[in-house]
C-alpha cells in the first residue's frame, strides 16, 4: 500500500505488518507500521491542524464531511471488498458497512453545534459556547472496522477537531486504504491514520498533546485506558464489552420472533458488542423458541464472504476463535446443543452457527462474552428471576424484552440496568440514537447530538451589559 497518512503525507514505514484473511488463513496484504517517532510526528501535526480547524465555519465542516461521505459513496466497491478480506463478513454485509458510515457521516454533516444563550436581559446575557477539544484518538477494534472509524471521524471533525485514527492490528487495511483517498481531501494533519502492532495505543493514551480518546474495545483495555488517560486528565469516551439479555415473555408467537433474535445473536458471526448473547425464555414458550431459532441456526450458510452463497463469515482472527471454541466446548458440557457445535479443522476460524439449551446462569457460555456464534437459551418460570438474571453482570450495554404486549414489555425493559432497552427488536442503532452504557460496558456516550456533544468542551461566556 502507498503509506500511512500523516501530516496530510502518505509516509513510508520501516516497519510492515502482515495482515491475515480469516477465511484462509493466509497473508492478504502487508500494510506499513508506524514506530513512535510517526506517532509523535502524527500527533504534532494534528496539534497544528486542529487549532486551524477550530477557527472554521460550521458550513465549512459540514461541507468536509459531505465530500468524505461521497469519496466513501465512490470508492464502495474496494473498501467493501477490503473489509471481507480481512475482517471475514460477506460481501454484502462489507458493502452495508460502507453504507452505513456514509449515513452516518451525512447525519454529522446535518448537524451543528452553535453556542446557546442560557440567560439575556437588559444587565447581563450568559452564553454557553462548545469548544473543539483539540487532538482525539480514536482506538478501533475489528469487528466493524469502518463504521467504527466514521462514528468518531465525522462528529470529531464536526465539532472542530483533528483526530488520529488508529485501527486494529488484525483490520488496518481498510484504514490505510481511506487515508489513501483523504489524502486529497482533508486539510493538512486534520486526519492522521497510525498502524501498529498492539504496541502504539498506551502512547496515544497518555499523550500530553492528544485532548480526548474515544475507545471502542474490550472491558480490559478500557480500563487499561482509563488508567493512562489518567496521567493527562484527558476526556474519554469508552464503548466498551457487551453481554446482552433478551428475555422473552410467555404471551409471544415463537415462529414472529425467531426470526429478529436470530438476526440480532448471529449478525456477524455474533462479533457486535450489542448483539443478542443470552436469551431467557418462558417455560411455556421455552421448546418452541428454541426449535425455531435452531432451524433459523441450522440453515445458516457459513463461508468465505467472497462467495456469494455465504451469508456468515468467519471468526475474524485465530485468538478470538480459540476463544470461541472454548466456549463451544463449556456449552457442550453444560447444555444441550441444539444447532452447530461442530468446528470443523480445515483452513479458516469458521464456527457454524451453535444454538445451546438446557443452560443455566453460572457458566461460562452465558456470564462471559463469547464475542462468536453463539447464542444461550436459559429457561425461566418467574419473570422477576430473568430481570435479577438479565441485570447481574458487570455488563449494561444492551437488553431487550419480547412480548405480543407492548406495554408489558415496557414494564419489563425499564428494569433491565442497560444503556438501551428494546422491544420486539434488538441491535437496532442509527447515527441520531445516542449509544449509551452502563455498568463495564462503558462510560460516555457515542452518537445523537449527546455523543456529538462529547468531542466539546463547555466555555461559559457571562457578560456584564451595565459597567
Ligand atoms: P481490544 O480491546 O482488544 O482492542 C481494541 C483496540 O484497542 C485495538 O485497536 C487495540 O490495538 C487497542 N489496544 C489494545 N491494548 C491497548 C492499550 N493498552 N491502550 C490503547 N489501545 C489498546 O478489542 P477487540 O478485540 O479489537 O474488540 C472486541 C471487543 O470490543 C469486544 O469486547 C466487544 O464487545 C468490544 N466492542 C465494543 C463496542 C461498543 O460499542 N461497545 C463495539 C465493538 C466492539
Amino acid at each position: 500500500m502507498n503509506g500511512l497518512l500523516i501530516n496530510g503525507e502518505l509516509v513510508q514505514t520501516s516497519l510492515q505488518l502482515d495482515v491475515i484473511n480469516p477465511a484462509t488463513e493466509q497473508v492478504f496484504t502487508t500494510v506499513p507500521r508506524a514506530n513512535e517517532e510517526q506517532l509523535n510526528q502524527a500527533v504534532a501535526a494534528a496539534k497544528i491542524a486542529s487549532k486551524l480547524w477550530a477557527k472554521t465555519e460550521n458550513e465549512t465542516r459540514q461541507k468536509l464531511l459531505i465530500s468524505i461521505a461521497d469519496c466513501m459513496h465512490e470508492n464502495i466497491e474496494e473498501l467493501a471488498k477490503i473489509i471481507t478480506q480481512e475482517q471475514g463478513k460477506p460481501l454484502e454485509a462489507a458493502t452495508l458497512e460502507i453504507h452505513w458510515s456514509e449515513a452516518f457521516c451525512r447525519y454529522f454533516a446535518s448537524q451543528q453545534v452553535l453556542p446557546e444563550v442560557l440567560e439575556e436581559d437588559d444587565t447581563k446575557r450568559i452564553e454557553i459556547h462548545h469548544k473543539p477539544l483539540g487532538v482525539v484518538g480514536a482506538i478501533i477494534p475489528w469487528n466493524l472496522p469502518f463504521l467504527i472509524i466514521i462514528y468518531k471521524l465525522a462528529p470529531a471533525l464536526l465539532t472542530g477537531n483533528s483526530i488520529i485514527i488508529k485501527p486494529s492490528p488484525t483490520t488496518p487495511v481498510v484504514a490505510v486504504k481511506f487515508g489513501e483517498l483523504l489524502k486529497d481531501i482533508v486539510p493538512k494533519g486534520l486526519v492522521n491514520i497510525i498502524v501498529d502492532n498492539n504496541d502504539l495505543g498506551p502512547l496515544l493514551t497518555a499523550h500530553a498533546d492528544v485532548n480526548k480518546i474515544s475507545f471502542t474495545g474490550s472491558t480490559p483495555t478500557g480500563k487499561a485506558i482509563m488508567a493512562s488517560a489518567a496521567s493527562t486528565l484527558k476526556p474519554i469516551t469508552l464503548e466498551l464489552g457487551g453481554n446482552d439479555a433478551g428475555i422473552v415473555l410467555d404471551d409471544v408467537n415463537p415462529q414472529n420472533i425467531a426470526a429478529g433474535i436470530f438476526g440480532s445473536a448471529f449478525i456477524n458471526s455474533g462479533q457486535v458488542c450489542i448483539a443478542l448473547k443470552r436469551l431467557y425464555v418462558h417455560e411455556l414458550v421455552y421448546d418452541d423458541v428454541c426449535e425455531e431459532i435452531a432451524k433459523l441456526a441450522n440453515a445458516a450458510v457459513v463461508g468465505n464472504g467472497l462467495d456469494p452463497t455465504s451469508q456468515f463469515g468467519p471468526v475474524q482472527n485465530k485468538i478470538q476463535f480459540d476463544k470461541v471454541c472454548e466456549y463451544i466446548a463449556d456449552a457442550k458440557e453444560n447444555g444441550t446443543i441444539i444447532a452447530g457445535g461442530d468446528v470443523s479443522d480445515e483452513p479458516g476460524y469458521f464456527v457454524p452457527l451453535t444454538v445451546v439449551k438446557d443452560i443455566a446462569d453460572g457458566t461460562k457460555v452465558v456470564d462471559e462474552e463469547p464475542f462468536g456464534p453463539i447464542l444461550p437459551i436459559i429457561k425461566y418460570s418467574n419473570i422477576d428471576d430473568a430481570i435479577d438474571s438479565a441485570n447481574s453482570l458487570t455488563f449494561g450495554l444492551g437488553g431487550s424484552v419480547w412480548s405480543s404486549d407492548i406495554n408489558r414489555a415496557r414494564m419489563v425493559a425499564q428494569q433491565l440496568n442497560c444503556g438501551t432497552s428494546w422491544i420486539n427488536q434488538h441491535c437496532a442503532f442509527a447515527p441520531n440514537i445516542p449509544f449509551p452504557a452502563t455498568k463495564e460496558s462503558g462510560i460516555g456516550v457515542e452518537l445523537g447530538r449527546e455523543g456529538l456533544l462529547e468531542y466539546t468542551n463547555i466555555q461559559v461566556v457571562n457578560i456584564n451589559k451595565v459597567s
